[in-house]
């Protein structure tokens, strides 16, 4: 595995390998690597023929008050996860190399940005769109690999691809799941032992949501109190937010909509998990 630094280094061998005809696979990351990192990996390399990761902790797309210096980091370990996977290349750059002095460019996704965590994080989104749309031009791929764990991404990324014209093509992979459910995350190692028994809790409001979807409801006010509900007697947990929004335009549904999806926010303490799910697809190991 080829270990990559410097964004123009980066560009020129992207620039190289497709001259050579190579279809190049992309998966971005903050690095301290799980299992839902490794199955996007996995996925990535059965597209590509030349597999590329970027491991960057993004200032950008974090608040003043949220984790950023102490967001979790092992870069060695990472790296060896990935030589393992047999991923091609691993681009980590630093951060003054992709935010040179003086950098001033704003990039914004507007709508589906509106609501869920695009209102209770504003930054956030703009901090996404603009690394990505960066990693996208050094990087240079033909296509990429996010994990709908982070389903309003999702659809950030691939409405900033539509307008702008990226020609890359986006692949949304499952969330990957704890034994009990939870859906892995890098922050879940932030949970204490009584927090992550709790943060179960989550999963489970998706599973009645689920429920009482394939049991008819359509009712998206009384799927998304449900959700509350299911959460209201979880005494750590503080609602960030609980709601069932249209999947394609997380705007409220309408006559028009065709799918559901259910989104969660939640705080334990200072850390803020998030989870989704389509209603009526299946959730497994979870709902007992
Ligand atoms: P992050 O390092 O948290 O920025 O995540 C990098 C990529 O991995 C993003 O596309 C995430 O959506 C994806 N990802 C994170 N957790 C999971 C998971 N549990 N299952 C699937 N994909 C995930």
């Amino acid at each position: 595995m080829q270990v990559v630094n410097d964004p123009a280094a980066m560009q020129a061998l992207a620039e190289k390998i497709r001259l050579e005809g190579k279809q190049i696979g992309f998966v971005p990351t903050m690095g301290f690597l799980h299992e839902g990192h490794l199955t996007l990996v996995r996925a990535c390399k059965t597209h590509s023929d030349v597999t590329v990761v970027s491991i960057f902790v993004n200032p950008t797309q974090f608040g003043p008050a949220e984790d950023l210096d102490r967001y979790p980091r092992d870069f060695e370990r990472d790296r060896d996860l990935l030589e393992k996977q047999g991923v091609d290349i691993l681009f980590a750059p630093v951060k003054d190399q992709l935010y040179p002095e003086g950098f001033s460019t704003d990039l914004r996704v507007e709508k589906v940005t509106e609501r869920l965590c695009g209102a209770s994080r504003p930054w956030h989104f703009p901090g996404v769109a603009l690394i990505v749309c960066k990693l996208f031009h050094l990087v240079r791929p033909h296509e990429a690999f996010f994990g709908q764990k982070d389903y309003q991404q999702c659809l950030v990324i691939k409405r900033m691809v539509r307008d702008l014209d990226f020609g890359i093509r986006i692949h949304i992979v499952p969330t990957v799941r704890e034994k009990d459910g939870l859906a892995m995350s890098s922050r879940n190692k932030y949970l204490s032992a009584q927090d992550r028994a709790q943060a179960v809790a989550l999963v489970k409001a998706l599973a009645v949501a689920n429920r009482l979807y394939q049991a008819g409801e359509r009712s998206a006010d009384r799927l998304s109190a449900a959700l509350s509900e299911a959460l209201r007697d979880v005494p750590d947990a503080r609602i960030d937010y609980a709601e069932v929004l249209d999947a394609e335009t997380l705007a409220p549904a309408t006559a028009e909509t065709r799918t559901l999806v259910a989104a969660l926010a939640v705080f334990f303490g200072t850390t803020r998990l998030i989870d989704n799910h389509i209603l009526g697809e299946s959730l497994p190991l979870v709902g007992q």
